[in-house]
């Protein structure tokens, strides 16, 4: 059947459900979630295709009711680590050679599962799971898993018929082969879309993935994997391995057959996965392919030229939506002293109107950090602002676990343009503002720039557009995200490629070509049509 050139037909973004009272849609989401809680599911590992259980277990439970159980989780160690590997080792003979474009189809149709039949699924179990609101979960763990399948598939298109020059006599071409070995795709809590890419992407291009899902998001991440089997996936192309870090992670990283890692998550897990990445350098068949996109310290910069009704919404949006467990959050900020008290009375009135709560409710538009582990973290953050001299916390600062991890928006004026909480990733609804004096505007461009060791996002806002080119040069190497007049977050697949440099990551761009080319290890083939006979060359040849 591969006896043609296929054609993949270039994709548009999956529309969002706005899920507005009296909607179909809503109405079908709130029965999904009613029938999820009802339930309290076995998530096993998925090796080979099978269902595998361990000994070791604990409990999924809802983030904003910590009482109540979702899941039985199955976590694997070395001994199912090897089988994964195992698995994937004996898949790729077919995977690998399978046509490009039937390994697509697989993925293509995944993503019309995900916008289809299982939508409310994966919405559901993502709002109960990661305590994300309807919208938040409609538009990454539907709208956003759907584009990075589909542009992925198109993307994969595009670069193979990227082919070389060939002159008179030659016929040259590249093929494009996945890295031999597996890869580990090693995922966060916080995007759903984000868990299902990182193993897909690989996939699509013929490798063969071991999946380690972060414990804190495996409910919807679960019913992916299910998907993916709906969808076609051989059995042993993607191996679900779920488990606690580095009791997954070392046996994978030890074994030979390593070739790549694709990574989300914190900047000081990225680190310790790199060391033990050089310290087994030796022993692995072929240089493994690295991609890690981490942490982020994400600024908005405000000029006095700044539209502020439109700042007070970015800011109040980017730093809070989805609890500000975005890695592209706001959650540090330069306001210039002539704006600031319009700014300061408009976004207090405006943050003191936010509900938090279950996110059953849809009349939320904040739900609860992920874990206590993140609760306690965040708090402490928070705690240190309030007992320091050099800052103040100006709204919120109060958090409550009894029922669930919620913790307040909370803004932090800091007199210190390096204090803490200016510089520190905290992952959760804590923003701090800098207020600068309008004349110190060059050095606060300079401050902004070197306070923290990210360059993930970043906004600028005025209306002055010498200024804009200005600030946008500045900040050339600040943000491999960057928004003018816009919050900092929210990057669409195929329109914002995503990823950041500096210690945000190796900036491989999610949801573009640049992505998918780290999954793939060309071979250049060179055929001569008639080759040549004799060995000497014409200038060897004399007059004599
Ligand atoms: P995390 O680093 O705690 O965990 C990420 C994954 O690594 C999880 O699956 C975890 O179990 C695993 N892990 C942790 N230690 C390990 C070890 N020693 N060996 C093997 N695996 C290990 O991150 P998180 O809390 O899940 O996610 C939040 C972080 O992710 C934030 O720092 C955020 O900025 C970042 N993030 C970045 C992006 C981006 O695109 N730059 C996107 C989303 C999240």
């Amino acid at each position: 059947m591969s006896n043609a050139y296929f054609h993949i037909q270039e994709p548009t973004n999956e529309p969002y459900f706005t899920f507005a009272p009296g909607t179909s849609e809503r109405e079908s989401l709130q029965k999904k979630l009613r029938e999820l809680k009802s339930e309290v599911i076995e998530i096993p590992a998925i090796i080979n295709g099978k269902e595998v259980r361990t000994e070791d277990t604990s409990d999924v439970v809802m983030p904003h009711n910590h009482g109540h159980k979702l899941a039985t989780l199955h976590l694997c160690g070395e001994k199912e680590v090897n089988m994964a590997i195992e698995a994937a080792l004996e898949a790729q003979k077919e995977w690998a050679a399978m046509p490009w474009q039937d390994r697509v189809a697989i993925f293509q149709k995944a993503a019309e599962l995900v916008t289809g039949p299982w939508r409310d699924t994966m919405n559901a179990s993502t709002m109960l799971g990661q305590s994300k609101t309807p919208h938040q979960a409609e538009i990454e763990a539907a709208g956003e898993l759907a584009d990075f399948l589909r542009f992925n598939a198109w993307y994969l298109a595009k670069i193979m018929g990227e082919q070389p020059y060939s002159p008179d006599g030659v016929w040259n071409r590249v093929e494009y082969r996945p890295l031999e070995g597996f890869v580990f795709a090693l995922s966060p809590f916080n995007f759903t879309a984000i868990a299902g890419n990182l193993p897909s992407s690989p996939a699509m291009c013929g490798n063969v993935v071991v999946w380690k899902p972060s414990t804190e998001s495996v409910y919807s991440n679960y019913f992916f994997m299910k998907i993916l089997q709906e969808a076609g996936l051989p059995d042993g192309v993607i191996n679900f391995v779920p488990g606690r870090g580095a009791n997954v992670g070392d046996p994978v990283l030890a074994s030979p057959h390593f070739s790549g890692l694709h990574f989300t998550g914190s900047e000081p897990t990225f680190n310790s996965l790199w060391k033990t990445i050089a310290d087994h350098i030796g022993q692995y068949k072929t240089y493994p392919r690295v991609v890690g996109e981490t942490g982020g310290k994400d600024f908005i910069f405000a000029h006095n030229s700044a539209d502020i009704d439109a700042l007070v919404v970015a800011t109040l949006r980017g730093a809070f939506e989805y609890q500000g467990q975005k890695c592209s959050a706001a959650s540090r900020m330069y306001v210039p002293a002539s704006i600031w008290p319009e700014f300061r009375d408009k976004l207090l009135a405006e943050v003191a109107r936010i509900k938090m709560g279950d996110v059953e409710d849809f009349s939320n538009f904040m739900g609860a950090v992920i874990s206590k582990k993140a609760f306690d973290k965040i708090c402490s953050y928070i705690d240190y602002a309030k007992e320091a001299v050099d800052a103040e916390v100006i709204a919120g600062g109060n958090y409550d676990d009894s029922v669930g991890y919620f913790i307040e928006p909370t803004i932090v004026l800091a007199k210190n343009p390096k204090f803490r909480t200016m510089q520190e990733e905290i992952f959760g609804p804590v923003l701090t503002i800098y207020v600068y004096k309008d004349d110190e505007f060059e050095e606060t461009l300079d401050l902004c720039d070197s306070t923290s060791p990210f360059a993930l996002t970043g906004a600028i806002f005025a209306q002055d557009r010498y200024i804009l080119n200005k600030m946008a040069d500045r900040f050339r190497q600040s943000a491999g995200n960057f928004y003018i007049n816009d919050k900092p977050t929210g990057a669409v697949v195929n329109q914002q490629p995503f990823g950041g440099s500096r210690k945000s990551g190796t900036n491989d761009k999610a949801g573009s070509m640049l992505n998918i080319l780290r999954w793939l290890s060309a071979r250049s083939i060179k055929e001569v049509r008639v080759p040549p006979k004799e060995w000497r060359y014409p200038y060897m040849g004399t007059t004599d």
